[in-house]
């Protein structure tokens, strides 16, 4: 759990303290005068205030490459302070949702590769370093757990880095240091591609999880207290790095497979694993990762894509004008709040409460859950798990106890092996 520091408006003056320590060593609860927000009927007050009293910790959000898309990667060509609706995220709604830290990712295509991808990912972290310059009031660059409750007590966004994919380091451990040096705190280990040490999920198996060269990444990560990401991974990678890893390990943005049968997602015996070498799945809104009628969904329009590309090759826009009239006719079925409660549920289940947290993937979604549409909506989530009869101790766990217990020990880890190794 989180330090259990408490912000509660009602122990702002001293009297009430003194009422509240004398009920406390009496070992009396229930007072009228100090009725607690987390007892609340509203489930609304509840989670506002379980949300006070722990960060919300969002493991992923791909602002980054949207602001490089649409402002060059110019934080102040792109004002944050106002409504953005064609985005996810703006303030405004980060502070109606209760947000409370967020590993923004700076994510580059696999397209990009080489010294280029590692120039790309340099500029992308820039963009966070220049978030946090231009917005001082709401936004602080956070390297550890610790940083992150503090910027939280201050009511800051806590930011952090996120990297995905290994292609940014272009194969150096000596890039991903400077990674490090630079704020990275986590690397997903691929995106959609293999890199030549790690097979990903969405590409041909090529070394059959980790080679030894991809091992040797993930010690060096948990040598330099790097959060070992395995979103995007083959399941025999997630199986590798877990054997591997001296420290525990996260999936920022994944959700759960016997839920929706997706590559993407976490299978059963990885989440027993990760159980036992105190990981966490940060379930994520994606929704052809949470709910199978989307994925199968997805999975038929690709196909009819294809079947188009082989009728028409080299017709482009034939292509795009058939698909559009097939998907008038079937149209797209619609994830929602729910079915990301219910990923939750079964991680509860096979893994344990403490495996659990919450990675969104805000702007990188094309499309959103039917009451998940943006950042305004995690509490939405919140008063969902209250409503499902999850407890105050249980929710704090989920929204930020248990990434935070894991990043500590990360740091743990690092810092014996970098005195030990
Ligand atoms: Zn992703």
């Amino acid at each position: 759990m989180t330090s259990g520091r408490t912000h509660h408006p009602a122990l702002r003056t001293p009297l009430l303290l003194l009422v509240a320590l004398t009920l406390t060593l009496s070992g009396t609860t229930g007072c009228s005068l100090l009725t607690d927000d987390g007892d609340s009927d509203d489930l609304e007050v509840r989670a506002r205030y379980l949300m006070s009293q722990t960060p919300l910790v969002d493991g992923h959000n791909d602002l980054p490459w949207q602001i490089r898309k649409r402002a060059d990667g110019d934080v102040t060509k792109l004002d944050l302070r106002q409504s953005q609706p064609e985005l996810h995220t703006d303030i405004p709604r980060l502070r109606a949702g209760g947000l409370g830290a967020q590993f923004w990712s700076v994510f580059i295509p696999t397209s990009i590769s080489g010294t280029e991808a590692v120039q790309t990912t340099l500029e992308q972290i820039d963009v966070v370093h220049q978030m946090a310059r231009h917005y001082p009031d709401v936004f602080r660059i956070a390297l550890t757990a610790k940083d992150i409750e503090r910027a939280h007590e201050r009511g800051l966004i806590a930011s952090l880095i996120g990297m995905e994919g290994g292609h940014s380091i272009n194969g150096s451990l000596q890039v991903l240091r400077m990674f490090y040096e630079a704020g990275a705190r986590y690397m997903t280990l691929t995106h959609s591609k293999n890199t030549p040490w790690a097979d990903s999920c969405t590409d041909e198996p090529k070394v059959g999880g980790l080679s030894p060269f991809g091992e040797k990444v993930v010690r060096e990560m948990n040598r330099i207290g790097m959060l070992v990401d395995l979103s995007h991974v083959s399941a025999d990678t997630m199986r590798d790095a877990l054997r591997v890893s001296r420290a525990p390990i996260i999936f920022s943005h994944s959700s759960a497979r016997a839920i929706t049968d997706h590559v993407r997602d976490v299978p059963d015996d990885v989440l027993k694993i990760l159980s036992r070498t105190d990981g966490i799945v940060m379930v994520t809104f994606v929704p052809s990762f949470v709910n199978e009628e989307v994925r199968i969904y997805g999975e038929l329009r690709q196909a009819e894509r294809d079947r188009l590309r082989t009728m028409h090759p080299a017709d482009e826009q034939t292509v795009t004008s058939k698909l559009q009239s097939w998907t008038d006719q079937n149209p797209r079925p619609q994830a929602t709040l729910s079915d990301v409660a219910d990923h939750i549920d079964h991680i509860n289940e096979v893994a344990g409460i403490e495996h659990i947290g919450i990675g969104s993937d805000f702007d990188g979604i094309s499309s959103v859950p039917v009451g998940l549409e943006d950042v305004s909506r995690f509490k939405d989530l919140v008063i969902e798990l209250l409503e499902r009869g999850y407890s105050n101790h249980d929710v704090r766990l989920i929204l930020g106890g248990n990434l935070l217990r894991v990043m500590k020990k990360v740091e743990r880890v690092s810092s014996m092996m970098r005195t030990r190794p």
